[in-house]
């Protein structure tokens, strides 16, 4: 047994009658003994239907106490699970089958007729405890493999990336990455048995199969489940279930600053060690009203589903505000022409090494590897202590007129502002200077647009140079956005040229 599955199933032993995760929609606890059945039932299945080594099984589920059994019970046949989100269109499913050699799917009641085709066919409504009814699904052609011992370069998972900067990558990572990811989480995030988490994620995400869900195993803590995000149930599931951190994206730091029963809920006894949060930036100035709102401290981080855990993190005794904290136990170092700069505060891509990072992808992306180090395509700097800050994506750079534009930059001045809720900047055509720079702001909503578009304005003026002030101001509802919440700035750049468009006729 690869050494990952064998630490889960001894924290299992450890833990046979204590609660160890709990699924919030159905308000239930569940054992490391009931867990453990449930591992040994889906295993068994598995054995029956000729799932084994290497083999890989397409997972689509929403967010269940179940999706740790099905992950544990695939790694001791010697399977790989490949999850996906629940909500994925039927027609996306149906492309995802015929791409790739899935030898079975694992699908929720509602997914069955989505996936049965002449190929796929009903083998078995499996019954758990953690899940009223999992269906499997069998390719009736491929050929599945007999159970059998994965080793620790075998793949465990895949996973696809979030899809911000084009058609998602696939991400295969081993057992060893996995182990090696999950360490580090538990010790820079210095998690034991006493420590409970709670999922807010999508599940099939590595934020929440990693970062949250492996770590908290291997640490013997507790993990609760929820369904989903929900701004008015946050603060009591936290405060009922004795939560001690969670993990989340700016998108939530700024919902619970604004959503009127976040703030009707919080009370002063809710102690959460730290809350973490990572994905895209997150301006400063919410961090700081978010640690004096609910007396939390939020700790940033920086990671990838490419290195399976983070690669930099705020330390406790030290974290410096509005940076991504430190490498822990990654080689984070910034490169310049293709070459890694030594000298601190240079702005470059942001290149990372370590025992967590792939060192390729399932289909293949040579730009992204060179002399050992991965490449994240994401620009910043470390500074004089080391600490990492992100300027963004190197494609979301704006060229105005040569002077080259970090949206984070001015994203985070504009934040500044009382009524800001949010702000994307992006580069949109310019036939004099290329690229105009350009706020597409989310107001709170209770004042006049004109009014607001000059705020902007002048603000912009007294803190930015002059080729980073915005030219063009939008006022949205919202934006699109992929499932952990990002922008998805390709698509929001044609929604505002297409408005430009019908300005101009
Ligand atoms: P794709 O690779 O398909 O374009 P993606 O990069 O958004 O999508 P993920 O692996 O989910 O897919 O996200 C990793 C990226 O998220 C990082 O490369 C970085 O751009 C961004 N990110 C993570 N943490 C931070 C942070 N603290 N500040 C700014 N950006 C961050
Ligand atoms: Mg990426």
């Amino acid at each position: 047994m690869s050494e990952i599955t064998n630490l889960l199933n001894k924290q299992l032993k450890n833990n046979k009658n204590e609660k160890i995760i709990k699924d919030e929609t159905t308000n239930k606890w569940f054992t490391g003994l009931e867990f453990g059945e449930d591992v040994n039932d889906l295993k068994k299945t598995l054995i029956d239907l000729h799932i084994g080594l290497g083999d890989v099984v397409l997972v689509c589920l929403p967010n269940t106490a179940a999706y740790p059994v099905l992950t544990q019970a695939l790694w001791e046949v010697g399977a790989i699970m490949h999850p996906i989100s629940a909500t994925t269109p039927e027609r996306e499913l149906q492309q995802e089958l015929s791409d790739h050699d899935y030898v079975a799917s694992i699908v929720g009641e509602n997914l069955v007729n989505a996936v049965l085709d002449e190929r796929m066919t009903i083998v078995t409504a499996l019954h758990l405890q953690t899940y009223s009814i999992l269906h499997i699904i069998r390719d009736r052609k491929l050929m599945g493999h007999e159970a059998a011992l994965p080793k620790e370069d075998d793949l465990a998972l895949i996973l696809n990336t979030s899809g911000t900067t084009g058609k998602p990558k696939r991400v295969g990572l081993t057992h060893r990455i996995l182990k090696n990811a999950a360490e580090h989480d538990i010790e820079s995030h210095q998690m034991n048995q006493h420590d409970t988490t709670m999922i807010v994620m999508p599940m099939f995400h590595i934020n929440a199969q990693a970062i949250s869900i492996l770590s908290t195993r291997l640490s013997g803590g507790k993990i609760v489940v929820t369904e989903k995000f929900s701004a008015s149930k946050f603060w009591n599931q936290i405060r009922d279930n004795g939560v001690t951190w969670v993990s989340v994206v700016p998108t939530i730091v700024n919902i619970l600053l604004i959503n009127k029963n976040s703030l009707a809920a919080y009370s002063n006894d809710i102690k959460l060690r730290f809350v973490r949060c990572s994905s895209f930036a997150l301006p400063l100035d919410k961090l700081t009203e978010f640690q004096t709102k609910f007396h939390t401290r939020i700790l940033e981080g920086y990671g990838m589903t490419e290195t399976a855990s983070q690669c930099t993190i705020n330390p406790f005794d030290a974290p410096k505000v509005g940076s991504a904290g430190k490498a822990f136990k990654t080689d984070v170092a910034i490169m310049v022409d293709g070459k890694v700069v030594s000298e601190s505060n240079q702005l470059g891509e942001i290149v990372v090494k370590g025992d967590h990072v792939i060192s390729d992808y399932l289909d293949p992306h040579p730009d992204s590897f060179k002399d050992g180090w991965f490449l994240t395509g994401d620009l910043g700097y470390l500074d004089n202590d080391g600490y990492l800050f992100v300027k963004g994506r190197k494609k979301d750079i704006i060229n105005h007129g040569g002077e080259k534009v970090a949206p984070a930059q001015v994203e985070n001045i504009l934040s500044q502002l009382n009524f800001v809720r949010e702000v994307s900047v992006i580069g949109t055509p310019d036939t004099l200077y290329g690229e105009a720079v350009t706020a597409v702001v989310i107001t709170r909503g209770d004042q006049d647009e004109e009014l607001e578009r000059r705020k902007i304005m002048a603000h912009a003026k007294a803190s930015l140079a002059n080729y980073e002030q915005p030219t063009r101001i939008f006022f949205v509802k919202d934006y699109p956005r992929n499932a952990t919440g990002k922008v998805i700035r390709l698509k929001l750049r044609e929604q505002v040229m297409s408005a430009l468009v019908g300005k101009r006729a």
